[in-house]
């Protein structure tokens, strides 16, 4: 009784959260490369108001379901997969549903905080979560380590910069750790002053000077708050204390990140700026496997430059470490009320300094009413706390809007 069904197809099952976003699509684009559905029985992929995208990925990559986040965008869904025989469902209920449907790989590539529950289920299949959605380790760090831990679930970080660090450890004696040095472009306006930057629009700011990226990860890398978020994503993913994660400003974007040792040796990944590279090993992961990846010249390079970061031009930074000294809890609050924020300015009704002013009274104001004495125990604890910040952040706005 209640025994599985013995499978005699040998295809990896796979599924893509946010398979329309960009680390969707250089997902997709991999999978084919590596044979499409000859090789992974494709078991769900979800998008969001991209419909002809998501079903023309569907058809060609032969899934189990297609899902669409919107409710009002399934009819179009629905006429599009006609006849496919692809299964087709909207809403966010329907994604953790998809998320339920079990598979050896998964790809959590929704952006924000909508990317929590279903990255969070899928650690229940014991397989590998590649893990773009690093909203899910900010808000719920503790709770998804545990979780995968319980079901023998594999992390595998699809951030240039956590894929770079996880892969200079492997083979490693991890008590010989000692840093880890996060890089960072610094964006569009890195060398702006204070009072041009307050006066930056959403127009300048998407404009990512190295990587081509979602318009929300291109403004919070502009901001600094992606790399804040990365911060705090590097302290969970690799168990180091605050002080041990540095960050350190390289507008090249070859160095993906570095580690350091105890005996003073340091171990840096190199590769060009393109996301296939964290998404491919994720997939190949233990192997290595060819990717369509273009090859540095170090020669036609010249020179690589560092620079450090500068905490009053970019107060993210600084507030990642009071997150991360208040504890695990304030990383949910954290990461809503930064995006409330972002949203603020997106729709222009904040400007690109307050961002930062706002996710800091946001914080201050939780801290103060005792909102993080304890860590969340369960999900539902996590999704409080990030509804809580919303709802600090969004009266904020009304304040600074006023
Ligand atoms: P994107 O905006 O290009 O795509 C987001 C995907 O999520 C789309 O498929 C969209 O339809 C879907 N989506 C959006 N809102 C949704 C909702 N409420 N419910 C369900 N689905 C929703 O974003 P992206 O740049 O691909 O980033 C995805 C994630 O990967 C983010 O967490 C980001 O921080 C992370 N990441 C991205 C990059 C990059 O190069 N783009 C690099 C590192 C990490
Ligand atoms: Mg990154």
């Amino acid at each position: 009784m209640n025994q599985p069904m013995p499978r005699n197809d040998t295809r990896r099952r796979i599924s893509i959260f946010g398979a329309t976003g960009s680390i969707g699509c250089n997902t997709v684009d991999l999978v084919e490369r590596q044979g499409g559905a000859e090789t992974y029985e494709v078991v769900a992929l979800t998008g969001g108001r991209n419909v002809a995208l998501l079903a023309e990925q569907a058809r060609r990559l032969r899934a189990g379901i297609a899902v669409t986040a919107h409710e009002e965008c399934l009819p179009e869904l629905q006429a599009r997969l006609a006849g496919s025989g692809i299964e087709t469902a909207a809403g966010a209920g329907a994604i953790a549903e998809a998320a339920a449907r079990p598979v050896d790989w998964t790809m959590s590539a929704i952006v924000g905080a909508a990317g929590i529950v279903p990255g969070f289920l899928s650690l229940a299949h014991g397989g590998v979560l590649a893990l773009a959605n690093k909203e899910t380790l900010v808000a719920a760090g503790d709770l998804v380590r545990e979780k995968a831990a319980r079901h023998g679930a594999t992390l595998l970080p699809v951030d240039s910069e956590h894929s770079a660090i996880f892969q200079a450890l492997v083979g490693e004696d991890r008590r010989a750790l000692e840093r880890i040095v996060l890089t960072a472009s610094g964006g569009p306006f890195r060398d702006w002053p204070l009072a041009r930057m307050a006066a930056v629009t959403p127009e300048e700011a998407v404009r990512h000077p190295n990587w081509s990226m979602g318009v929300r990860i291109s403004i919070d890398s502009a901001s600094m708050f992606n790399k804040a978020l990365e911060m705090i994503e590097a302290h969970v993913l690799f168990d180091m204390p605050p002080a041990a994660i540095e960050v350190v400003i390289h507008p090249q974007s070859v160095v993906h990140s570095l580690v350091g040792f105890t005996d003073g040796a340091m171990l840096a990944h190199l590769g060009p700026p393109d996301m296939r590279g964290a998404i491919g090993y994720a997939l190949n992961w233990p192997e290595r496997r060819p990717l369509p990846l273009e090859r540095l010249d170090l020669a036609a390079l010249g020179r690589l430059d560092f620079a450090a970061p500068d905490d009053v031009r970019f107060p993210a930074l600084r507030l990642a470490r009071e997150v991360m000294e208040i504890g695990r809890g304030a990383g949910a609050a954290f990461n809503a009320a930064k995006e409330v924020a972002l949203d603020g300015f997106i729709t222009r009704r904040i400007g690109f300094l307050d961002m930062a002013r706002l996710v800091e009274q946001v914080i201050g104001q939780m801290e103060r009413a005792g909102e993080f004495a304890t860590a969340p125990a369960s999900l539902d604890d996590v999704l409080a706390l990030d509804a809580a910040a919303r709802a600090r952040a969004s009266a904020c706005i009304e304040e600074m809007a006023a």
